[in-house]
C-alpha cells in the first residue's frame, strides 16, 4: 500500500524508532505516546483492520500478542502491568488503517 504509513515504516521509507523486526512482524515507538512505554506492533502484511482478518491470519495475529509479551519483559514493564489494544474503526479510535497493537504501560 503506497500511501499507508505504517506500510512505509514496514519499508524503511520513514523513518521510526524500531524496538523489534522479524519476517513477518514490526515493532516500534509511537510517536505521540500516551504512557512512559507506547510500542505499536504492526504486520508486515497490510491488514486494513481487525473486521478484515482472516483464518490465515491466524499466526500473524498470534505472533503479535507473544512478541508484545515479551517486549514488555524486555522493558521491564510485565509486573507494573499494561493494556494491550486494537482500535477498530474510526468509532473504537481506528486512525491508521494498517493494523497495529499498542503496547501501552510503564506507570
Ligand atoms: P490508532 O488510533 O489505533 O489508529 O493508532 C495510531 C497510532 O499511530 C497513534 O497512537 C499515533 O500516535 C501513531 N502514529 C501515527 N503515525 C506514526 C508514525 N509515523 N510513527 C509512529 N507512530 C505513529
Ligand atoms: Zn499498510
Amino acid at each position: 500500500m503506497k500511501d499507508c504509513i505504517f506500510c512505509q515504516i514496514v519499508r524503511g521509507e520513514k523513518p521510526a524508532e524500531l524496538v523489534y523486526q522479524s519476517e513477518s512482524l514490526v515493532a516500534f515507538k509511537d510517536a505521540n505516546p500516551h504512557a512512559p512505554v507506547h510500542v505499536l506492533l504492526v504486520p508486515r502484511n497490510h491488514i486494513r483492520s481487525i473486521n478484515d482478518l482472516t483464518e490465515e491470519d491466524g499466526p500473524v495475529v498470534s505472533e503479535l500478542i507473544f512478541r508484545a509479551q515479551k517486549i514488555a519483559a524486555e522493558l521491564g514493564i510485565h509486573r507494573s502491568g499494561y493494556k494491550l489494544v486494537f482500535n477498530v474503526e474510526r468509532g473504537g479510535g481506528q486512525y491508521v488503517f494498517h493494523l497495529h497493537l499498542h503496547l501501552i504501560g510503564g506507570w
